[in-house]
C-alpha cells in the first residue's frame, strides 16, 4: 500500500517545541498562563480585533457567543444549512431551534437574499430570531455586508463561525471580527492547530470579560467560591497555547501553501469535462483551506463517490462535501429555506487532499487518479 494521504493533516513549523518547553520550565501546566495571554493578543493582533479569549474548542467559543448575545430556550436562531454540525448544536445546547438557511453559488455561503427574506417574514409575524450564525465555509467568508445590513435593520446579533476561515479576508477585513462576536477552531484539521482549541473574539469588551468568566466556572469576585450563575470548564491549557502562538506565526506560510494546492489541482484537473472548482468570491482571499471541485457525473462520466472510492482504494483520504444540516437525522425536523444550493453541492461535491504539508508528488498522485477515474482506466 503507498503512504496514506490524509484530507488536511496537522503540520508544525518547527518553533512549537521551544515554545512548549517554555511552558513546562515555567511549570504553566494549567488552564491559564503567559502563553494563553500572549496567545490572543497575538491572534486579536493578527485578525484585527479589539479582544479574543482561548477557549478549549471553536464548539465552546460558538456555544458563550450565543448564550452571551441572549439566545435562550424557544428561541430561533437562524444558521447555515451547508456546515458542520458544530455550528448547529450549540443552539441546541441552550435549547433554541435552529431554523436553516440555504447557501449561495458564488461563496457556497450563506444566501444573503434568502436571509433577507426570512428576517422580512418574521418581522411581519412578530417572531424575529434571537441570533443569526453566519458560517464561512472551506477557507472563504460569506458575503458578510448585506447579511450584517439585513440583520442590522431588524436589530438581530450576528455570530461568525470563521472555524474554517482564518486567514481569509473580506473586503480586505477578517471574517470573524465583523459580526457581535466570532469563533475559531484550532483543531486538528484546520490550518493552524493546537491540537484542539477555539478563540471567541469581539469588540465587545463586556462580552468576553463575562465570557471569561463563564469559561472558569463562573466563579463571582470573593475569597471563597462564590457563584451566582453557572460556569462551564471551557478555557485553553496553556500548553496548547503554546503551539497556538508558534502555530500562528506561519499563518501566512500556511495560507500559501494550500492556494498553491488548489493552483495545482486546478491546473491539472480544470480541463476535464464536468470538473468545476468551487468559486473565490470578489470580495476576498480563498484560503483553499480545503481544495474542493464539484463533478457533474454525465460530463465527467462518473460522480462523486465512484472518484472517492478510486481515491480510498489508493490509500487517499477524500470527503464529500458537508452533508447540509437539514438533511440530518439529528435536525431534520427544524426549518429549512431553500436548500437546493446545499444539496446539489453535497451530492457532487467533493474535498481534495489540502493539507500545507502534502508534496508535488502526493498531489501528483491525488490527480493521477481523478484523471484514470474520468477516462474510465
Ligand atoms: C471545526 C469546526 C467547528 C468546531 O470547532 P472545534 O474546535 O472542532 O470545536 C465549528 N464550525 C465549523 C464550520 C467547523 O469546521
Amino acid at each position: 500500500m503507498p503512504q496514506r494521504i490524509y484530507l488536511s493533516s496537522p503540520h508544525l513549523g518547527g518553533l512549537e517545541r521551544g515554545y512548549v518547553d517554555e511552558a513546562f520550565a515555567s511549570n504553566w501546566i494549567a488552564p491559564l498562563g503567559p502563553h494563553v495571554d500572549a496567545f490572543q493578543e497575538e491572534f486579536a493582533r493578527c485578525v484585527g480585533a479589539p479582544y479574543a479569549l482561548a477557549l478549549s474548542s471553536g464548539t465552546a467559543a460558538l456555544h458563550l457567543a450565543l448564550q452571551l448575545v441572549g439566545v435562550g430556550p424557544g428561541d430561533d436562531v437562524l444558521v447555515s444549512t451547508l456546515t458542520f454540525s458544530a455550528s448547529v448544536n450549540p443552539i441546541r445546547y441552550l435549547g433554541a431551534t435552529p431554523v436553516f438557511i440555504d447557501s449561495e453559488r458564488a461563496s457556497w455561503n450563506m444566501d444573503p437574499a434568502l436571509l433577507c427574506e426570512e428576517l422580512e417574514a418574521r418581522a411581519r409575524a412578530g417572531r424575529l430570531p434571537r441570533a443569526v450564525v453566519v458560517v464561512h465555509l472551506y477557507g472563504q467568508s460569506a458575503d458578510l455586508d448585506p447579511i450584517l445590513a439585513a440583520c442590522g435593520r431588524h436589530g438581530v446579533p450576528v455570530v461568525e463561525d470563521a472555524a474554517e476561515a482564518l486567514g481569509s479576508t473580506y473586503k480586505g477585513r477578517h471574517p470573524g471580527t465583523l459580526g457581535r462576536a466570532g469563533i475559531f477552531s484550532f483543531n486538528g484539521n484546520k490550518i493552524i492547530t493546537t491540537s484542539g482549541g477555539g478563540m471567541l473574539v469581539s469588540s465587545d469588551e463586556t462580552l468576553i470579560r463575562h465570557a471569561l468568566k463563564l469559561s472558569t466556572q463562573a466563579r463571582d469576585p470573593a475569597p471563597h467560591y462564590e457563584h451566582s450563575e453557572v460556569g462551564y470548564n471551557y478555557r485553553l491549557s496553556n500548553v496548547l497555547a503554546a503551539i497556538g502562538r508558534a502555530q500562528l506565526r506561519v499563518l501566512e506560510e500556511r495560507v500559501a501553501a494550500r492556494r498553491a494546492n488548489h493552483a495545482y489541482y486546478v491546473s491539472a484537473l480544470s480541463s476535464l469535462p464536468g470538473v468545476t472548482f468551487m468559486p473565490e468570491a470578489p470580495w476576498g482571499r480563498h484560503t483553499r483551506w480545503l481544495t474542493t471541485v464539484t463533478l457533474d457525473p454525465a460530463r465527467f462520466g462518473a460522480d462523486r463517490e465512484a472518484v472517492r472510492l478510486a481515491l480510498e482504494r489508493e490509500n487517499i483520504e477524500a470527503r464529500p462535501v458537508w452533508k447540509p444540516m437539514h438533511l440530518q437525522p439529528v435536525f431534520s425536523a427544524f426549518p429549512c429555506r431553500g436548500g437546493q444550493v446545499a444539496e446539489d453541492l453535497f451530492e457532487h461535491g467533493l474535498c481534495l487532499p489540502s493539507g500545507s504539508n502534502l508534496t508535488r508528488e502526493e498531489l501528483a498522485r491525488v490527480v493521477e487518479v481523478v484523471r484514470a477515474v474520468h477516462q474510465g482506466r
